[in-house]
């Protein structure tokens, strides 16, 4: 497996597959989820209707991962998770080490081979970014995974350097 780090928007990325850092409701939000809906076109949200009609009323657990069309992305699928929101008084990295290997397995199910991961939780979830970055590294070089590419998508070069700097080699 190789892992890259790029700066840019997830949205444009030529991938098989590109993970949505999603709520739990599926019915859009901002930041990554607000770009994917806009440029994706409205595919991607009736498909999301339609997974919360049949199994998740109650919306998609925290740590969880489903794919959908990707809509008019260069993608082929969304793989839309749901991160937990950082807390100070309870430690959730697990849940966020699940959001990636959740992900990936899912992206198995595809046989995706490239796949595209922003920085799960670390905008309106409020992650620091230096701690997710080792967290995300580290649940993805553990993933066992049959995806080749797996490229971070660093929105800003603040968060690019941070990866990079925990990226080995
Ligand atoms: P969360 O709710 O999980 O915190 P956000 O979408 O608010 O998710 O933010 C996750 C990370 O994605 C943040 O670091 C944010 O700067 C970044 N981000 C926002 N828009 C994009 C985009 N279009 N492409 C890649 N990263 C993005």
């Amino acid at each position: 497996m190789n892992v890259t780090l790029v700066q840019g928007d997830i949205t444009e990325q030529e991938v098989d597959a590109v993970v949505n850092a999603a709520n739990s409701s599926l019915m859009g939000g901002g930041g990554v989820d607000g770009a994917i809906h806009r440029r994706g076109g409205p595919e991607i949200l009736a498909e999301c209707r339609r997974l919360r009609a049949s199994h998740y009323g109650k919306g998609l657990p925290t740590g969880q991962a489903v794919a959908t069309t990707a809509g008019r992305l260069p993608a082929r699928w969304v793989i839309h998770t749901v991160g937990p929101v950082y807390s100070r008084s309870e430690d959730r990295s697990e849940s966020l080490a699940s959001c990636y290997r959740e992900s990936l397995r899912v992206a198995d199910t595809l046989k995706a081979r490239s796949v595209a991961l922003p920085a799960i939780s670390t905008g309106i979830y409020g992650w620091p970014m230096d701690d997710a970055a080792r967290i995300a590294l580290e649940a993805v070089r553990q993933a066992g995974t049959a995806v080749e590419d797996v490229r971070f998508v660093l929105f800003d070069a603040a968060a690019y350097a941070v990866f990079e700097a925990r990226l080995p080699g």
